[in-house]
């Protein structure tokens, strides 16, 4: 198998080939090791860090910008924000607190990145 993509670990966004055979995966394109990890992990497991906004009841602020505390599977993504669009915030919150505990089950939590004033 051999895939090609894009790093996206630094603005640097070096392309990378890898090619994957009997098992072992070698990468090349990459300007430091990152890349190659990065391309790896793609390759067998991608994961990404979802970062969107969930709903709130306060109509002078309708949304909350949140991210997961970790990456999640990348093929979970669409489900991930189903579950995000059934969530409505309900009380004040501090950028960093836990919106979602364990999202999905993911062993992340889903965390506001800003503070939510009623
Ligand atoms: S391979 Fe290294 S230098 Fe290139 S984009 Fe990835 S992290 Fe940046």
């Amino acid at each position: 198998m051999e895939k090609d993509f894009v790093c996206i670990v630094c603005p640097n966004g070096c392309a990378l080939h890898a090619v994957e055979n009997d098992g072992e995966i070698s990468v090349t394109g990459n300007r430091c090791p990152k890349g190659e990890e990065y391309a790896k992990a793609e390759l067998t497991n991608p994961v990404r860090t979802l970062t969107t906004s969930v709903a709130t009841v306060f109509p002078e602020r309708p949304v909350l910008p949140v991210r997961t505390s970790g990456a999640i599977p990348k093929g979970e993504i669409k489900n991930a924000m189903k579950a995000v669009n059934a969530i409505v915030v309900k009380t004040p919150v501090s950028c960093g607190d836990i919106v979602c505990a364990n999202f999905m089950g993911f062993n992340v939590d889903l965390l506001a990145t800003d503070d939510l004033r009623a």
